[in-house]
């Protein structure tokens, strides 16, 4: 029974995000990020504080779009709770945008990729610009003919909220906008215009003129977006407001009403001749953005992982002081075997998740890391976020009644769960990627296999279904069709032969025998039941 003597949960604050993750802590140290652990710490300590009430407030008073100032002048700005401005001031002061923009040295990704997956949890919206603004950096980076005046304002720990120029700022926000009205996913048919003022080649200057469907963090300082020139598509910088320090066409049409991700606004926007600059070659648009939207993809992923983290820990927490018939519920069979099956789950996806943030630190001096990560990020993206929300649905339902109501964070958690997977490349686009890459980047395949072979010989179920994953990718036969089939079990694969190799055997052996050798129903919750259930709840219930 807990103090209140009503049966009730305490409320899961107070704790330390990061040290109460198990999962979490021993994949930093894994993927060489251990150095970062006091910093992480400190952040986990601050984030089971006063942030909990941010990441609440934020979403109960979403933005309100300001497209006129009181005299009826156009502003096209965006008006946030201050709540929203603390977590933002939060998670850039501590570089969750930028650590290893700021600080090249190994482990920087996967350092991190760890306090992405810490603030995500306790509110995902403000990730969006936080990522984006990650994302762009690399980009801008390889073109420094646009991204040398950028680089050193987005990757700066000030926020700056106010709508001014960039250059009156010490820090700037990136966003995207690709996604038009007639199609997000073929962005090739995009219809946005790009005119040509003065310059030549990386760095001219256009006239954009078009508009996009979806424009998330519209308050961002400059976006990058395609639009068409005689050359076909291609890739500019856009900011807020022109060298001369007027508003530049920028306009917003409106804010959607999301389902979930209320923190944070998602616009559509219209082009009206603003001034931007070509980023990389004219024609070269889409190939040019992939290397912002690869790095987007692995912020996907990683919020997802954080969401799961944040459901489970939730559901572990309830369950460890809630009383039914007479005894806590994780004392009861079956609710163990529901939270062990979610908390395995959980911590595959953190440990592929660093696994994949590994390669990123690696992929500049490591080819075959370069390859990894091409192969394995929508291979991740695709599987972590197409099984966050069934799994928060399930933790939702350990709290019972209690997890259906707003001011339990699940609620939220819910909503927000779906959009990782339908963002920078739904689902199925991701299969088709990695469809594209079986056939044509052989080399980054085997990459992927010579991965999985670290683990070979430690288990015969897993070394059975990598034998079987090999045998499938051999067939040629309505291979598209099979996309997701194929894809979900590579991911299975490398998911199993990290836990196998994370010295932790309880959970490696549940993972293996209910995902690989099919010892599972289809809910969550089916688990056979002769496992090790108690020591998986021991490692996945946070202390408080
Ligand atoms: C909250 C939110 C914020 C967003 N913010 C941004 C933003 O900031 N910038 C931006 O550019 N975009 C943004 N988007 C847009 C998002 O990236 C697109 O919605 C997404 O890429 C899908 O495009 P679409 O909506 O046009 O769907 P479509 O392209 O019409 O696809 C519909 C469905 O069909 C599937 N599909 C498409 N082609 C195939 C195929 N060949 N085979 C099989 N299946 C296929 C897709 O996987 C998808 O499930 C945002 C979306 C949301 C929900």
């Amino acid at each position: 029974m807990t103090a209140n003597g009503a049966n009730q949960s305490p409320p899961l604050e107070g704790y330390n995000v990061f040290l109460s993750d198990h999962a979490l802590v021993d994949a930093v140290r894994r993927e060489g990020a251990g150095w970062a652990e006091e910093r992480m710490s400190r952040v986990g300590e601050l984030l089971g504080g006063e942030p909990l009430v941010w990441g609440h407030q934020a979403n109960a008073h979403p933005p309100v779009l300001k497209s006129h100032d009181r005299f009826g002048e156009r502003i096209d700005e965006v008006a946030f709770h201050p709540a929203w401005h603390s977590m933002m001031r939060f998670s850039i002061g501590h570089g969750v945008h930028a650590l290893p923009w700021r600080e090249r040295r190994p482990g920087a990704h996967v350092a991190r990729a760890a306090l992405l997956v810490l603030v995500s949890q306790v509110e995902a919206g403000h990730a969006c610009p936080v990522s984006m603004t990650f994302a762009a950096v690399p980009l801008l980076e390889a073109h420094p003919e646009v991204g040398g005046e950028w680089v050193p304002q987005l990757t700066s720990l000030a926020y700056d909220e106010r709508a001014i120029p960039a250059s009156k700022k010490a820090g700037a926000l990136c966003g995207m906008a690709m996604t038009e009205r007639q199609g997000g996913s073929d962005v090739r048919a995009n219809t946005t215009r790009a005119r040509w003022l003065s310059g030549t080649g990386p760095g001219a200057e256009y006239a954009v003129t078009g508009q996009k469907w979806f424009c998330s963090a519209p308050m961002c300082d400059a976006f990058v977006v395609l639009a068409q020139t005689e050359h076909g598509l291609s890739c500019f910088l856009l900011p807020r407001w022109r060298p001369d320090g007027t508003r530049n066409g920028f306009r917003l049409e409106r804010l959607k009403d999301k389902l979930g991700n209320r923190s944070n606004a998602s616009a559509e926007v219209r082009f009206d001749e603003a001034w931007a600059r070509l980023v990389g070659e004219e024609g070269r648009g889409v190939a040019t953005i992939m290397e912002m939207v690869g790095h987007a993809r692995l912020e996907c992923l990683l919020a997802s992982a954080g969401l799961m983290r944040q459901a489970v820990a939730q559901a572990a927490h309830h369950a460890a002081h809630r009383a039914t018939f007479g005894r806590v519920l994780e004392a009861h069979p079956l609710m163990q075997n529901v939270l062990a099956d979610l908390a395995v789950e959980s911590e595959a996806a953190t440990a592929i998740a660093l696994r994949l943030a590994r390669a990123y630190d690696e992929r500049g001096s490591d080819e075959r890391e370069r390859r990894f990560a091409r192969f394995v990020t929508p291979i991740v993206k695709y599987w972590i976020c197409k099984r966050t929300p069934p799994l928060v649905a399930e933790a939702l339902e350990c709290l019972g009644g209690n997890g259906y109501v707003e001011e339990c964070v699940l609620p939220r958690l819910y909503r927000e769960a779906p959009v990782n997977s339908v963002w920078e490349g739904s689902g199925n686009i991701m299969c088709l990627d990695v469809l594209r890459a079986l056939t044509r980047e052989r080399e980054s395949v085997e990459a992927f296999f010579d991965e999985l072979r670290l683990a070979a010989g430690r288990d015969r179920r897993l070394d059975a279904f990598v034998d079987s994953v090999r045998d499938e990718l051999n067939r040629r036969d309505e291979v598209e069709a099979a996309a997701r089939r194929i894809v979900e079990r590579l991911a299975l694969a490398l998911e199993a032969s990290l836990l196998v190799r994370a010295g932790q055997p309880a959970v490696a052996d549940v993972f293996i025998a209910s995902r690989l050798a099919g010892d599972h129903g289809l809910a969550f919750g089916t688990l056979g039941p002769r496992r090790d259930f108690r020591a998986i709840l021991e490692r996945a219930r946070p202390a408080i």
